[in-house]
């Protein structure tokens, strides 16, 4: 892709209206767009970003088995009412509105309650279980403060899986492997040495949600960590002296052992037992045919929050700085010398020989001062940066200059 075709433009100053780092990074560069608080929208780079974390997220899903779906948006409120959830007193962030004939609707907050009506019309029998149901979707929550950028927007893309299982021994088999698969995401973003498993608050039907909480300066929770096992507890749990206790002991650490850091919830898992399908009607017979509530679980990751998560984290002065797995392009090749042709040319093929090889790459060819392409390229993060000017064609050797280093190497063409 070409940089002078690209309609996004850079920008030097910080928007005025932007408290985090991640947005305020990310409008500078020309990823995304914010329309309001907590509401941004994603543009070119933005997206090619977002489409690389999803296609990981993917993997990661089809490989435990997930079918993947896209339910609605406009939510049936009938079925919320069946679990208490429609209550503004019950949920408190609901974005609701009305149709023409005055009954109400809302937009979805999460997808609980359509997935496990839907699963009504195809779970029957035990043979049609268990089943994995995921979805990269749109969630609308009218949250109070958003001031973290997009790590907590009103609208936001979520994934969300839905395990639906026969007992609660199937149902823990799954949510073991369910763990492995979160932490294969998180270190293939990148992530993996600040991410940390994290008991949270569970709700009813188990004692403890897990959460994934990655270290970070702008996280808006607080989690201690044992370096020895691995593993985290959220501070809400440590606030209980009854569930600290419990916690402790499970993890077989003592308090003292535990580091305190400030972290960001990237993902979430939950045992839901039978909290949504016993109101909601989703059964099956057994094999002695008697019929029985399906046992479920939901597997959250948020988009942007990733997103915003790996650039908190990895920025530095300068600008983005992008993990080779989800960056928008794998190279930026800046053109010095944009007017001599033979300069051109020789870039020309050096950009096919790179696409052959697998490489997307972004092609500054823009005709500015070499300065100002560099604090673009800086400022945009791709990971591995190539200049060609006149001198590279004299030398025959390519400066190749990594982002998150700073380094500098010169190569041959058959060295890239
Ligand atoms: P939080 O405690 O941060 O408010 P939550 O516990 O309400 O989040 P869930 O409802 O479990 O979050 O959502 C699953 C995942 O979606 C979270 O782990 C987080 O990664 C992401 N998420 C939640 N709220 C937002 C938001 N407002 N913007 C972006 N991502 C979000
Ligand atoms: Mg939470």
């Amino acid at each position: 892709m070409l940089q002078s075709k690209l309609f996004t433009k850079t920008r030097r100053e910080a928007p005025q209206d932007e408290v985090s780092k991640n947005a305020e990074l990310l409008i500078r560069a020309g990823f995304i767009h914010k329309d309001m608080a907590g509401v941004y929208s994603y543009l070119p780079l933005g997206l090619r970003v977002i489409e690389k974390i999803k296609t990981i997220i993917r993997e990661e899903m089809n490989a435990l088995g997930g079918e993947e779906v896209s339910l609605a948006a406009l939510q049936n409120k009938d079925l919320w009412e069946k679990t208490g959830r429609w209550d503004d007193t019950v949920v408190d962030n609901w974005f609701k509105t009305k149709f023409k004939s005055d009954s109400e609707t809302a937009l979805a907050i999460t997808h609980e309650e359509p997935i496990t009506n839907l699963m009504r019309d195809h779970v029957r029998s035990f043979r049609d279980l268990p089943a994995y149901v995921y979805q990269f979707q749109t969630k609308f929550r009218n949250e109070v403060r958003a001031k973290s950028g997009i790590m907590r927007g009103r609208e936001f893309l979520m994934k969300d899986l839905y395990s639906f299982s026969r007992s609660v021994e199937e149902h823990d088999a799954f949510y073991e492997k369910s763990k492995k698969a979160y932490l294969n995401i998180f270190k293939r973003v990148g992530l993996s040495d600040k991410t940390f498993i994290t008991f949270a608050t569970g709700g009813i039907f188990s004692k403890y949600s897990h959460e994934f909480q990655t270290v970070c300066d702008a996280g808006e929770d607080i989690i201690y960590i044992s370096k020895e096992k691995g593993i985290a507890i959220n501070k809400e749990i440590l606030d209980d002296e009854n569930a600290a206790k419990d916690a402790l002991t499970e993890i077989g650490v003592t308090r003292e052992s535990l580091v305190e850091a400030k972290a960001v919830e990237v993902g979430n898992i939950f045992a839901l037992g039978t909290k949504f399908s016993e109101p909601l009607g989703l059964t099956f017979t057994d094999e002695a045919g008697d019929a029985k509530p399906v046992v479920m679980g939901c597997y959250g990751i948020g988009i942007p929050r990733l997103m915003g998560t790996i650039v908190e984290v990895m920025a530095d002065e300068k600008g983005l700085v992008w993990p080779k797995e989800v960056t928008p392009f794998d190279v930026h090749v800046i053109i010095l010398s944009q007017k001599d042709p033979q300069v051109c040319s020789y870039a020309e093929d050096l950009v096919s020989s790179l696409e052959r090889s697998g490489n997307s790459v972004l092609v500054d060819d823009r005709d500015l001062r070499p300065g100002e392409k560099f604090a673009d390229s800086d400022l945009i993060g791709i990971p591995k940066r190539i200049i060609i000017s006149e001198k590279t064609l004299q030398s025959g050797q390519i400066e190749v200059k990594d982002r998150a280093t700073g380094e500098v190497s010169f190569m041959n063409e058959g060295q890239l």
